[in-house]
């Protein structure tokens, strides 16, 4: 079966996920398009074979030959689409955030649940990084011993100096560790404290970066997760696992380590694009073949939701300069089957 997938945003990563699902990956066939931008729409759909462009998500979801929807557009958008194709009974793959506050992913969570059918899934690709696994790996079987700590550091070359917020330095980028902890821990974040180091003079003026953000996982792990968003030298994600006996981490370079007159080198990623471009289509891929068997697969609105409460507690930390303990939320079964 070819899934066909309708996209509600064609900006960058929409046409980033329109690129994988027409060029790179199999099963699928992109049928129609929306952004608030029409004529971006239809430049786009132009580039397709048969693609329809659509006022409207809403009208987009309701179209019959749409069978699954890809939510690309901006994230305080995200809550009234996933709703709708939920509505109409429509596999969703939301980038994340799922939704802007954990209210509104609660919605997401209650309306999905009352639907009876796990239709889903949200972007945290990291889950799909195979570095990220082969840490996972070496956590889960045991060759490192009790995990005690991690160290994770998500640096960015540079973000834009207007528009860009001390606060989306949690919700935009630290959400994706957010997550990432809780699966690579399999527990939850129990309670945060926010840091504020040093200020980087190449951030714009009213942006505190970087950041580190202290979670503290259910066991007792510790992690601490520094966020630099105007590094420059390149997009650089590192993390590393100390355990008992042993520790895990990302390898340095995903290229060569080239060695040549007394120096060595490899590459830095200059971008999230190039660093995670296998991850997004594994995971891209995973979530085609579970529609077209009729499945679902990684991660849940249920991990979206907690992944806003977490942020959102991250926020409170942020604004008081305290420890604050994340409130909890009880599973519903129906996240625990399958
Ligand atoms: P972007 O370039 O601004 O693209 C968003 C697109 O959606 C734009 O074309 C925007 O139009 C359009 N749009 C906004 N509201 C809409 C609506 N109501 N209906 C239809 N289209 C609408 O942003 P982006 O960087 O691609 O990010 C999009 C989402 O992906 C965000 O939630 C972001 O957090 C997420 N993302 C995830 C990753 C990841 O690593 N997983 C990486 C990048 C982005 P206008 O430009 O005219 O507003």
């Amino acid at each position: 079966m070819t899934v066909r997938v309708g996209v509600i945003g064609v900006g960058m990563i929409g046409q980033d996920h329109i690129r994988r699902l027409t060029q790179v990956l199999s099963g699928a066939q992109v049928v129609a398009v929306t952004d608030v931008d029409p004529a971006r729409a239809q430049s786009i759909a132009d580039g397709l074979t048969s693609c329809t462009v659509h006022a409207t998500g809403q009208e987009l979801i309701g179209d019959d030959a749409v069978d699954a929807v890809l939510v690309t557009s901006w994230g305080p958008t995200h809550e009234e689409f996933v709703l709708a194709a939920i509505e109409a009974g429509k596999p969703v793959f939301c980038e994340k955030p799922l939704a802007t506050t954990q209210e509104a992913c609660r919605r997401i969570v209650d309306a999905e649940v009352a639907s009876g059918k796990r239709l889903v899934m949200v972007g945290f690709m990291r889950r799909y990084d195979a570095p990220y696994q082969a840490v996972k790996a070496a956590v889960d079987d045991g060759s490192i011993g009790a995990p005690l700590l991690m160290h994770c550091a998500h640096r960015n070359p540079s973000v834009p100096p207007y528009g860009f917020t001390t606060e989306m330095i949690i919700t935009d980028s630290a959400i994706h560790e957010i997550d990432l902890v809780r699966w690579m821990f399999g527990e939850e974040i129990v309670a945060t404290t926010v840091l504020k180091p040093r200020r980087n003079s190449n951030a714009g003026d009213d942006l505190q970066d970087p950041l580190i953000i202290l979670l503290e996982m259910a066991s007792g792990v510790l992690v601490d997760v520094e966020v630099s968003l105007n590094i420059r030298y390149g997009y650089d994600i590192r993390g590393e696992v100390v355990g008992e006996i042993g520790t895990a981490a990302l390898a340095e370079t995903a290229g060569a380590v080239v060695k040549s007159d007394g120096r060595y080198a490899g590459r830095v990623p200059a971008s999230w694009q190039e660093r995670f471009v296998r991850a997004y289509d594994v995971e891209l891929q995973d979530w085609i073949d579970a529609v077209a068997s009729g499945g679902f697969t990684g991660p849940s609105a249920w991990d979206g939701h907690l992944a806003a409460v977490v942020s959102d507690t991250c926020l409170e930390a942020l604004r008081i300069g305290q420890r604050v303990e994340v409130a909890s939320h009880e599973r519903p079964d129906f996240y625990t089957k399958g």
